[in-house]
């Protein structure tokens, strides 16, 4: 499990997270929902430690995400950005082949092999040799989720994937990230799409101001929030 205790985290003189708590139990999907600015993104940047909290704990299986060595957890925790962060002189299956070869040591032949697998998987063994450049938008988080399963993590977390897609290509990204969940994928998921979060999470957390207002299952979020400031916030996108 992923277990969140007490995390506080401030750029400089601004408090982004006070005393978050959160659990995340194996194979379950976590979406959290929340306005622009309320620390959302930062949550995820602290669980793969791309900034340091300020104090408070996170918990990978029982073990201090801040004593895990940056290689290991990188190893351990995926994340998917909004932008993809692909390699552009890289052919799609090159760019899932060099998070196994690099961060996993894979032999080349063994890393083409389970990344030609995790390509079929995203529904892209078509466009294997093909650079960023020539992909889609869709097509290019698909291979950014294929690096992601390749490196065989605990948990993924999501920042926003779908939110620089053209509109008809996000239903797709969506689906796969949904056929992840159901096939016991941990994962959190930051995410705007509101019907995803219905449909697919196990819990939603909603956070404002640093601070995770409410935790509940889908229907208790979106249909009996509690907080008026949650009300609010459902009331401005739905
Ligand atoms: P959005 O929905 O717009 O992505 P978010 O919930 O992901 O918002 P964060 O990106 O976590 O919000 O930002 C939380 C707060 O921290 C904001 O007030 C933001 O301006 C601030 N912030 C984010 N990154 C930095 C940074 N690198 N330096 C200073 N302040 C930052
Ligand atoms: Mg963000």
């Amino acid at each position: 499990s992923l277990e969140v205790l007490d995390l506080d985290m401030a750029y400089g003189e601004l408090q982004v997270l006070r005393k978050i708590r959160l659990k995340v139990e194996p194979g379950t999907v976590t979406c959290v929902i929340g306005p622009s600015g309320s620390g959302k993104s930062t949550l995820l940047r602290c669980l793969n430690r791309l900034v340091e909290p300020r104090a408070g704990d996170m918990l990978l299986d029982g073990e201090s995400i801040l004593a895990i060595k940056p290689e290991t957890l990188r190893r351990r925790v995926g994340m998917v950005f909004q932008h993809f962060n692909l390699f552009p002189n890289h052919t799609a299956i090159e760019n899932v082949m060099l998070a196994l070869t690099r961060i996993k040591g894979m032999a080349g032949s063994k890393a083409r092999r389970l990344a030609e697998a995790r390509l079929a998987e995203v529904g892209l063994a078509a466009r294997a040799d093909y650079r960023p450049s020539r992909l889609s938008g869709g097509q290019q988080q698909r291979v950014a989720i294929a690096r992601a399963l390749a490196m065989d993590p605990e948990v993924i977390l999501f920042d926003e994937v779908t939110s620089a897609l053209d509109p008809e290509l996000v239903k797709g990204v969506l689906n796969l990230m949904a056929d992840l969940g159901r096939r016991g994928m941990t994962m959190i998921v930051v995410t705007h799409e509101m019907g995803f979060a219905r449909k697919v999470a196990d819990q939603v957390a909603f956070m404002d101001e640093g601070r995770i207002v409410e935790v509940g299952p889908p229907a208790e979020i979106f249909d009996r929030p509690k907080s008026p400031r949650l009300r609010q916030f459902l009331a401005e996108v739905l």
